[in-house]
């Protein structure tokens, strides 16, 4: 089993859906990355910063889960991260009401001693700077470094997520932002064009259409499960990049295939997150559940078919 570093967001996220609205809750792309990864009890950190009006009983859930907080740093006189989003009818999409970075504004990220070793690095959403730094920090270069970012960041700092994509192995990404970051519609050319920028995989997220994932010429697609209520997508693409980063660390195994298994623990692992509010399904996830929700995933795209 490999170490594996978080690094991202620990957020207040207020959210909208058609089913309702949140005040504050607890967010933040580290969080849903770290609760997914979680599942596979590899040994993680996650380095972030936040606030002083940060909940002590935020910080504990996490360390609950064996995750290592010793990289989250508190500015006792900042305020946390905030986002807030609301949702339009069809669920896939949602326009961001709030960027607040508060202490993220001049976050210096230091990785834990006891992680500089790590062989998985998961660069959650957040600056490509800090990203950046991150990577820096490592004493040797890792097995795999794993990238999610968004528009966000595309719009205001883009020289530096271009340079920071250079050093990376498999970036995450969502359909819309593949497009903005290449100016092609195409899923497959722009995936074709993030590989020329270096990752050697891509996976772009589909939201309820699945995922895909790329490498040289092959093409692999996992779907989403179709659920009957989806409460609420915030988190999704996090926690499929838990799941993905949090499986690879567990197995130690960077081939192909086994980044194949990996798109499908990450996806089982997104389903269960967008069927409550924020983290609470995520805090409350059993490890049979998970094993059912694979074998469904399982029986959804298994056939047998004749070619003749
Ligand atoms: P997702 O739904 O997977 O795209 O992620 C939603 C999470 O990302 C929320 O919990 C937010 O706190 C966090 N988030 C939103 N905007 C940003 C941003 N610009 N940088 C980092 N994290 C963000």
């Amino acid at each position: 089993m490999g170490k594996l570093v978080i690094v991202g967001t620990v957020a207040f996220d207020a959210i909208e859906t058609p089913f309702g609205k949140t005040d504050k809750i607890l967010g933040g792309a580290a969080t849903f990355i770290g609760l997914a990864a979680s599942q596979f009890k590899v040994d993680s950190t996650v380095v972030s910063v936040v606030g002083g009006d940060f909940p002590q009983e935020y910080l504990d859930l996490l360390s609950d889960r064996n995750i290592d907080i010793s990289g989250i740093e508190i500015v006792k006189d900042g305020k946390t991260f905030f986002w807030s989003g609301k949702y339009h009818n069809d669920m896939n999409s949602r326009d961001t009401l709030v960027t607040e970075l508060n202490t993220l504004a001049d976050f210096n990220p230091i990785v834990p001693d006891t992680y500089k070793d790590a062989e998985v690095v998961m660069l959650g959403n957040l600056h490509p700077s800090v990203q950046m730094s991150v990577l820096n920090q490592m004493d040797k270069k890792p097995k795999l470094v794993v990238l999610d970012t968004m528009n966000f960041w595309m719009d205001s700092a883009l020289d530096e997520l271009l340079e920071t994509i250079k050093h990376i192995d498999v970036i995450t990404i969502n359909d819309e932002e593949a497009r903005q970051l290449t100016g092609e519609y195409s899923l497959v050319v722009a995936a074709r064009k993030i590989h020329e920028m270096g990752p050697k995989y891509v996976v772009i997220k589909k939201g309820e259409h699945g995922a895909l994932l790329f490498h040289d010429d092959n093409i692999f697609y996992a779907p989403a499960l179709p659920l009957e209520e989806v409460f609420d997508p915030t988190g999704a693409g996090d926690t499929f990049a838990g799941g993905f980063s949090g499986f690879l660390a567990r197995t130690n195994n960077f081939s192909f295939e086994n980044m194949k298994q990996a798109v499908i623990y990450g996806s089982a692992l997104a389903s269960f997150c967008v069927e409550k509010f924020g983290t609470q399904r995520m805090v409350n996830l059993k490890a049979d559940e998970v094993k059912k929700r694979l074998k469904q995933f399982q029986d959804l795209t298994q056939f047998e078919i004749k070619l003749t």
